[in-house]
């Protein structure tokens, strides 16, 4: 781990998640996921073999490049928007905090993390202040996911959602699977003593349809006490990259 940053694509867009839906906001996406869901929507974060600088896309878009500390923050700092999507792939594989310490107090931003890793245990310089430094929307990746819970991780951000109220759980549910999906998302929540009211849930989808007329999930958030979050990239701009 050091203080270079591979970062996917930097974009403007209005793709603030729960809270912050709708907010003008600068996305970073960066390179790197450390799971491999089944129906992840940006492979393209994790499916290098060899080392990613100077690699392109057929129509020459750069794939991913590695930015310094300082042209990263330079290239944030053009864009004149303060409030960042910290995304990915796997977002607390690199030094949030640093970079946000570094940006300063004019820019907030909200984090895009499947919950997997315990950012001050494990990445260099990550204090235990810099949790205050952004809004966490902690992702589970579970069964309907190929994955699993990482029993240590989850439980450190549950523990920490006690104090910190910045953090929030967002779940992927599949509406072929929802039966299954929730009593899992039940049994975790209750598992890890997560508040109702700070999940999320999310209906799996990377087409517009998927993200329209959404009763059955609206039902779902009614009688648990859950939020609701659409995606919102994908109902004003289908599945297309870097919008
Ligand atoms: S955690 Fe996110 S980026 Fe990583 S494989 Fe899963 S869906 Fe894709």
């Amino acid at each position: 781990m050091s203080t270079s940053f591979l970062i996917n694509e930097i974009y403007p867009c209005l793709q603030g998640e729960g809270i912050n839906l709708g907010k003008p906001s600068l996305l970073v996406r960066f390179q790197i996921c450390n799971l491999r869901c089944v129906w992840c929507d940006t492979p393209y974060t994790h499916t290098f073999k060899s080392d990613p600088l100077n690699k392109t896309e057929p129509n020459g878009k750069q794939k991913y490049i590695r930015h310094t500390l300082e042209s990263l923050i330079q290239n944030i700092q053009s864009q004149n928007i303060n409030h960042l999507i910290l995304s990915g792939g796997e977002p607390t594989l690199h030094n949030l905090g640093l970079l946000m310490r570094s940006l300063g107090k004019s820019f907030s931003a909200e984090v895009e993390s499947n919950g997997t890793r315990i950012p001050h245990l494990q990445v260099p310089n990550f204090l235990e202040d810099d949790y205050n430094l952004m809004q966490w929307n902690i992702s589970p990746k579970f069964s309907n996911a190929g994955e699993k819970i990482e029993p240590e991780a989850l439980k450190h951000w549950a523990n920490l959602s006690k104090t910190n109220h910045s953090i929030f759980f967002k779940f992927v549910v599949r509406k072929s699977e929802i039966t299954k999906d929730i009593s899992e998302i039940l049994s975790l929540i209750k598992e890890y003593n997560i508040s109702n009211d700070r999940v999320f849930l999310m209906a799996e989808g990377i087409t517009v349809d998927s993200q329209l007329a959404n009763i059955w999930l609206h039902d779902e958030c009614l009688k648990y006490g859950f939020r609701y979050t659409p995606r919102l990239h994908i109902l004003l701009f289908g599945n297309k990259r870097g919008v």
